[in-house]
């Protein structure tokens, strides 16, 4: 019987659940064994009772649970070699030779990076005695398949991760709740939302709630950028609006890349806008909670697509991840998906915005 694994790694993201659990009865409907590895790659890299069998019924009640029931971790260990010897050693005494990862790119990254090794980290195992010829024999190939588990949705080449939509219905929720305030005193709120190099959730959660003013990583302001928000903000309040909203990224710059925080922002609206500011950072409220029913569906799809990817994959075949591309499960190259991830982030860096929103664009038309 063919023993899959999965394991939820990196930061926590609602709908991680519905994934393990698609994997774990997937794997069980088409007569295959299902491993769930606890806490990440720190699970695979101390093996033993970190890594368990898992049935049909104990992933019972998974679909409807935030966060993620089998742990996960950031794995120091893992990103070296050493670590990812203990690792494979510990997958070939449990039987395991295919791994479907939930996480976000560096989770992914470090997954491929896996395969990629296996063969020279078994010869290295049975050359140190630590595993026979014999026990190795049966595992000659390393299956991954990685699903997207990050609130952010900074993955390329998918249209949604798992987890996004529950995000950002929270913030929506979360300014819904501090717009009843801000109209009673006719205040201004500042609200900084996550995303490091990706700003779908500040973008959409500003289109979602009417937000005045948004900034985003990809698409810095202008450079009088301060007076641009400020007339803008008192045209609106000109027009008789009553409050005032804006959403600040998390990974928010100028053009020169200097940071743009809540605070400096709250200072602009106070002092030259002369609005009663407050700032209110939603942390990892963002993370928390149920996952909305587009997460539920989209990691019950994706974790049943996994384990098909699984079963297809041949040596040749590049390591999957499950996408969803214009409401259809696809399969993408996870290497391709994660290269044009960080190209992004390079054009940011390198203060390109143009290309930035050029590889955004070209995203949703694919
Ligand atoms: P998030 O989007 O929430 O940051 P992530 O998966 O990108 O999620 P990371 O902290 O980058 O989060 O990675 C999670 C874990 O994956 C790391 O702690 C490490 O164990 C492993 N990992 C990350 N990058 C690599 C790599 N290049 N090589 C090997 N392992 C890696």
């Amino acid at each position: 019987k063919r023993r899959i694994g999965v394991l939820t790694s990196g930061g926590d993201a609602p709908g991680m659940n519905g994934a393990v659990r698609a994997v774990v009865r997937m794997a069980i409907h088409y007569g295959c064994e299902a491993y769930a590895i606890y806490e990440g790659y720190d699970g695979l890299v101390k093996g033993g009772d970190m890594i368990k069998e898992m049935h049909w019924e104990d992933v019972r009640g998974f679909l409807s649970e935030g966060g993620t029931l089998i742990g996960t971790a950031r794995c120091a260990e893992f990103r070296e070699r050493p670590g990812r010897l203990q690792a494979a050693k510990n997958m070939i005494i449990k039987g395991i030779d295919a791994l479907v990862i939930c996480g976000g790119d560096g989770s992914l990254t470090g997954a491929d990076t896996l395969r990629a090794e296996w063969q020279g980290l078994l010869k290295e195992l049975v050359e140190k005695k630590e595993l026979t010829e014999e026990q190795i024999k049966p595992f000659t190939h390393l299956n991954i398949v990685g699903l997207v588990g990050s609130i952010d949705n900074d993955l390329s080449m998918t249209d949604a991760t798992i987890g996004c939509y529950s995000s950002l219905a929270r913030i929506c929720e979360a300014v819904d709740s501090v717009d009843t305030t801000a109209t009673s005193h006719q205040r201004a709120f500042v609200i900084e939302v996550m995303g490091r190099h990706c700003g779908w959730l500040a973008l959409m959660a500003g289109v979602s709630t009417g937000a005045d003013f948004i900034f985003i990583p990809e698409e810095p302001p202008s450079e009088n950028w301060q007076e641009e928000m400020c007339h803008v903000i008192k045209k609106h309040r000109a027009m008789g609006k009553r409050k005032t909203i804006v959403i600040v990224a998390e990974g928010a710059h100028d053009r020169e890349l200097n940071k743009i925080t809540p605070n400096m922002v709250k200072d602009l609206l106070t002092n030259q806008a002369g609005l009663d500011t407050r700032v209110t950072t939603l942390g990892h409220v963002q993370r928390g909670g149920t996952p909305s029913a587009y997460d539920r569906m989209l990691s019950t799809l994706q974790g049943v697509e996994a384990v098909r990817a699984v079963l297809d994959a041949t040596p040749e075949t590049p390591s999957p991840v499950i996408c969803i591309i214009e409401n259809k499960i696809v399969r993408r190259p996870l290497l391709e998906a994660i290269a044009q991830t960080k190209e992004v982030a390079t054009a940011i860096e390198a203060k390109d915005f143009d290309r930035a929103m050029e590889l955004r664009d070209a995203e949703f038309a694919e």
